[in-house]
Parts: C-alpha cells; structure tokens; sequence
C-alpha cells in the first residue's frame, strides 16, 4: 500500500467551494494508486471566531473549555471533507483526535503528543477508506480534549505520518512553499527549493508561520519529508529534509520575526553565583517558558539580567521575579510588551563569519536599537521595538537575499 499524508489548512478548506477542491485534489491521487490520510484544519479563520466567542464571555476563559470550544472547528470540516468526498464517488471516513486515540498530556492549549494508535487507521485504509483525521486536537489520559497550539494541525500531520511509518507527507497551505521571508511583509521574498529541518526548524521558533514549529521537531525525529505546497495549484513546493540530502546551501535561507514576547529586566542584583539559578529556576518550575536571556557584566558587585517570555507570561513572571527580588538584591523590576525579535537563520552561517556584524550594521543604518542579541549556530536574533520589525525583516533581507545576486 503506498501511503501519502496530506494536510490542509484553513484557507485551503476555508468554503464548500475549496472542500470540493480538496476532494478533487485527493481523487486524483487515489486515481494514481495511493492511499490518503487527510489531516484538516478549520475553515477560514473559524478559529479566530470561537477565540472571539470566548472572549465575549470572559477575559480569563478556562483552558479546558477552550480546547473543548476549539475542536469542534477541526470537527466541521472533516465532516464536510467526508461528504465531498463521498461526493466525488469515494469511501471516505472522518475521525476526532480523540477517536484514533491521539493521547496528549492534559497541558490545555498547548498539549504535547504522547502516542497515536495508527490501527484504526490502517483498519479503515484497508477498507479502501480516504481517512479524514482532524489536525490540532487530542485527548489527554483522563479522557478530556486538548489542543496542541495555534498552527497545531501541522504538529498532527507529522505526528501522524511517523506513527504510520510514511515517509512524505504533503502541507498544503495559501503559498506555494517556504520563502526567505513572509511574502505578505517582504515583496522581493524567494521561493526556497528546499531547506533543512534545523533551518525549518529555527524559522518557525523564531516566528515564520508557515509552519508549526513542532511539526518540523517531529519531522526531523521520526525523518518524515515534508512538501509544503499550494493547494491553489500543482506546482511544486519547497521540501524541508536532511540536510545532507541538499543541493543548495546559502548563508542565509530566511529572515523573520515574531512580537508574542516581552522583555523583563532585575537591576542591580548581586552578582554571585546562584543568583541566576535561583531566578530561572524558579520561572522553570511555575512552567514559564523563557526563550532570549542576556545578563550585562557587573561592577560594584550588582548585575542586571533581562530575558524574554511569552507576553501571556508576562503577569506572572513579573510576579514571580517581584517575589525573589529582595532575596536576589535587585533594586527593580521592570518589562517592556512591545518588542519585537527580528531572526536571520542559515546553515551557511556555520562556515561564514562576519553575518552579525552585517546584520547589526543594516539595523544601525536605519537607526534601529538594538536590546538584545541572541544566536545559535545558524541564526542571529535581535530584540527592537516592535514598531521597527516589518522594517528590520526588509532591510536584512535585502542586505542578505536580495544585493549580489
Ligand atoms: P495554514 O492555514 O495553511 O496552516 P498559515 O497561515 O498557518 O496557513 O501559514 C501560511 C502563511 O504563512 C502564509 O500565508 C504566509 O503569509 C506565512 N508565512 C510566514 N513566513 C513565511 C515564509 N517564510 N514562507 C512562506 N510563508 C510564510
Ligand atoms: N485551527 C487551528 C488554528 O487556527 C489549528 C491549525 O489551523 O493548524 O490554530
Ligand atoms: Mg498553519
């Protein structure tokens, strides 16, 4: 049985019109001899308005019940994927995460995967069954819905596609492949043939929608090709795979940005060991995510650390940093929302030097400040005020993509 794994987002189910597409899209792949499983996400921005619903009734909704709200998004159109199917004169099944026991944790919202049965689904593959799985939810031990995270029907896909052993897996989305930056913020942004799950991987941390950060986590475990493509036309996509396996390596692959963090500072606290450990450590144990941590050299025996968290974390870090503030020494603390942090990412960046100075180099030019500078092995990232980011992604990307070429 050859298998291929397909998934479509919002857009790409977004009207009746574009689930009969999709199910045109699948018969022709059934008409080849292959078998499909479907994931799918909501119609449209379905999901936004169940976000907007809640809203209306609460500032503080209960995790829990917003997973229950949120899945049923996923639930709509797998319905209807199954009925234009059976439309087009195929046998074609839908099932909830929960229904192929896509068992998570019980971290509402943001749920991590545990285990999925893929016996059902090769039972009703066996069958001559289109599969129709809903992306982005789950069920945790005790049985309740979960959802893996905004973006999170990718995370199912792949997550899927391993559990089935299927090597490719097809992300249909409203562009027809990665770009070195978001076309809809950069005009002269490239269409990337193909690009390595460690560059996939960091693009997406580090802001690039188009994919869901922990589906390429996925991916690159379980060595599952992806093929992000259009399903507005049959163009060929970029593939995100080993690296080893590219023709083509550049400095740098994309440029990005993200504004969901913010930043706190502790000044003046005492610069001794154990300070940091005490700090961070207690952020780790109330399950704050920290992500960019930059701490400036001390004198006179004080020091000041800033790092960044998700803003939906900002109340309680500051909470909890107010807290240790006097057994740490620190005079204040202070934090600033509108930041933005603007990433370069490329594995060429292993073999070339002299990127970040470049890349500080365009930011000054424009007058940009810059609060904070992380990197890794193949990226640089910057913290700026959140009004200069779709200007930093422009001009970095013009420095690295678009001169000398
Ligand atoms: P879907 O609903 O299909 O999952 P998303 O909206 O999640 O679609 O992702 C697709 C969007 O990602 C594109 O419309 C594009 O604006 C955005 N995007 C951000 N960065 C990039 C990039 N580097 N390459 C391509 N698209 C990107
Ligand atoms: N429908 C969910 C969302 O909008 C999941 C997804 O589309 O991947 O975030
Ligand atoms: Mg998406």
């Amino acid at each position: 049985m050859k298998i291929i794994v397909q998934k479509y987002g919002g857009t790409s189910v977004g009207t009746t019109e574009r689930i009969k597409a999709v199910a045109q899209r699948i018969k022709g792949y059934i008409d080849n001899g292959y078998s499909v499983v479907v994931i799918v996400s909501a119609m449209g921005k379905s999901t936004d308005e169940l976000v907007r619903l809640a809203g209306e009734i609460t500032a503080q909704p209960s995790k829990r019940e917003m997973d229950m709200l949120l899945s049923t998004g996923e639930q709509i159109s797998i319905a209807l994927l199954a009925m234009a199917l059976h439309e087009a004169g195929l046998t074609a099944v839908s099932y909830t995460g929960s229904q192929i026991r896509m068992v998570t944790d019980g971290n509402f919202t943001n749920a991590k995967i545990h285990s999925i049965s893929s016996e059902k689904i090769h039972d009703a593959l066996r069958s001559n069954n289109v599969v129709i799985v809903a992306g982005f939810q789950g069920v945790d031990r005790d049985d309740n819905i979960t959802t893996l995270g905004r973006g999170g029907s990718d995370t199912s896909a792949v997550a899927i596609a391993a559990a089935l052993g299927v090597r490719d897996c097809e992300i249909y989305t409203d562009v027809d492949g990665v770009y070195t930056a978001d076309p809809r913020i950069v005009a002269r942004t490239r269409k990337l043939r193909e690009i390595s799950y460690e560059e996939m991987l960091e693009l997406a941390r580090l802001g690039a929608g188009v994919l869901h950060s922990r589906s390429v986590e996925f991916a690159k475990k379980y060595d599952v090709r992806l093929h992000v493509r259009s399903s507005f036309s049959s163009e060929e996509g970029t593939i995100v795979t080993s690296r080893e396996e590219m023709m083509e390596k550049f400095v740098i692959s994309g440029v990005t940005a993200k504004s969901d963090e913010a930043k706190v500072t502790i000044r003046d606290i005492v610069d001794r060991p154990g300070v940091a450990s005490k700090l961070f450590g207690c952020l780790g144990e109330n399950k704050i995510y920290v992500n960019m941590i930059v701490q400036s050299t001390g004198h006179d025996g004080k020091a000041s650390i800033s790092f960044t968290v998700k803003k939906d974390d900002l109340a309680r870090a500051k909470e909890l940093c107010g807290g240790l503030k006097g057994d740490l020494g620190g005079t204040s603390v202070e934090s600033k929302e509108d930041i933005a942090i603007v990433s370069a990412v490329g594995v060429g960046m292993l073999s070339s030097y002299g990127v970040a100075g470049r890349m500080f180099e365009v930011l000054s030019r424009e007058n940009v400040n810059i609060e904070m500078i992380s990197t890794s092995e193949i990226g640089i990232s910057c913290v700026i005020d959140s009004k200069y980011a779709e200007l930093a992604v422009k001009i970095i990307h013009k420095a690295f993509l678009e001169e000398n070429q």
